[in-house]
């Protein structure tokens, strides 16, 4: 659907003026767009960042693609130049989704349209639209399948009768990234039940969001809190069975603090740990039996879907959406497009993540 919707929109672009919105499309011929990306350190970015891009190029358009290096004042700095620059369009994945106003402001001013990418911008009226995928959903499926990798539920979420008890720890995001507060609640939906009839028993006590997130989503943060986990509340012979990741990154530094403290050996087995991204060293470790699972979010299509949007927007057409309830940033229900987020065990890289070209064997095998 979203390939051919950009198709047509591409079509539209290329083949001369629709009547209603000849003034727009001829204003904003090979128009400059601005293209703000939170980091480098993760891989997904620079995927989503070479999506957008080639898309929007592909349209016609010039684009201005900047990395904010997961410092706010940087890509504060990089949007105010590309509305200095004048961009029609500003398309952000934010690092603190709520640094930002000023410039939305501005942007406003300018009659510029903003497109939050994945990341939804906060506290601003001047949010134009949002592309992202169900945020809540993959919070769902990282329960779900963080259930089945113990054995509670079978492949269909179905109750096996298991009833453990078995120590989990949780892992939420960068509390200034409105997803992590979604993936969150979407896990807990799924884990609570369990926590409740304490078949899941989090030794830490540590069950909140604010005690458990992981600020800029960094792996050494995580690590560091697995270590003090492992050496607070599992010395004296109790082992973790599970971990709740939010994300690949941060699901290896769990994972090297706990191989660094015996995990993985001997009887010691290694905890079924969650995951995001579907990024290439995640599905390796997921392929020698250490990351348990992630989530495929197919970046490809939100490029394609951020530069429909972007196109609609510059022609005069009104981009499609798909939810208009979900999303509050504080001011006002961001009307978003979703895509389904799925889940990935060692089971389907191939058929899913390998087969689809999102990446290649030869990335798995190097
Ligand atoms: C994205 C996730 C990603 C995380 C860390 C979130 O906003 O939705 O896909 O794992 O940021 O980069």
């Amino acid at each position: 659907v979203v390939a051919l919707s950009l198709a047509l929109a591409l079509s539209a672009c290329s083949g001369g003026r629709g009547s209603e919105d000849s003034a727009d499309s001829g204003d904003n011929k090979g128009a400059l767009i601005g293209v703000a990306m939170p980091t480098k350190v993760s891989e997904r970015w620079i995927a989503d960042g070479d999506a957008v891009k080639a898309d929007l190029e592909k349209a016609g358009y010039k684009v201005d693609l900047e990395y904010g290096n997961n410092d706010i004042p940087t890509q504060v700095k990089q949007v105010g130049n590309m509305i200095t620059k004048g961009v029609k369009v500003l398309i952000i994945a934010s690092i603190d989704g709520g640094s930002l106003s000023d410039q939305l402001e501005d942007a406003h001013k300018a009659g510029i349209k903003v497109i939050s990418y994945d990341r939804l911008l906060t506290g601003s009226e001047n949010v134009d639209y949002y592309v992202s995928f169900d945020n809540e959903k993959v919070g769902v499926e990282q329960g779900k399948s963080l259930l089945q990798g113990l054995g509670v539920v079978d492949k269909d979420g179905k109750d096996t009768g298991q009833k453990g008890p078995f120590n989990v720890e949780l892992f939420a995001g960068s509390n200034d990234d409105s997803n992590a507060a979604f993936f969150f609640k979407g896990a807990m939906s799924v884990l609570q039940p369990y926590i409740d009839k304490k078949t899941i028993v989090v030794q830490s006590g540590q069950t909140d969001f604010n005690q458990v997130t992981t600020l800029r989503w960094d792996p050494a943060t995580a690590k560091a809190r697995m270590q003090n986990l492992i050496a607070k509340s599992y010395s004296g012979g109790k082992t973790v069975q599970g971990v709740l990741s939010p994300y690949d990154g941060l699901s290896l530094g769990i994972i090297s603090a706990l191989t660094g403290a015996g995990y993985g050996q001997g009887a010691k087995k290694l905890p079924v740990v969650t995951g995001q991204d579907a990024e290439v060293p995640s599905l390796k470790s997921i392929l020698n039996g250490q990351q348990y699972s992630t989530i495929f979010k197919d970046t490809r299509l939100l490029g394609k879907q951020a530069a429909v949007m972007t196109n609609d927007l510059l022609t005069g057409k009104e981009p499609e959406v798909n939810d208009t309830k979900t999303y509050n940033n504080k001011v006002k229900v961001v009307p978003s497009y979703l895509f389904p987020p799925v889940v990935v065990t060692k089971d389907n890289v191939q058929t899913d993540v390998i087969a689809s070209g999102y990446h290649t064997q030869a990335e798995l095998d190097k």
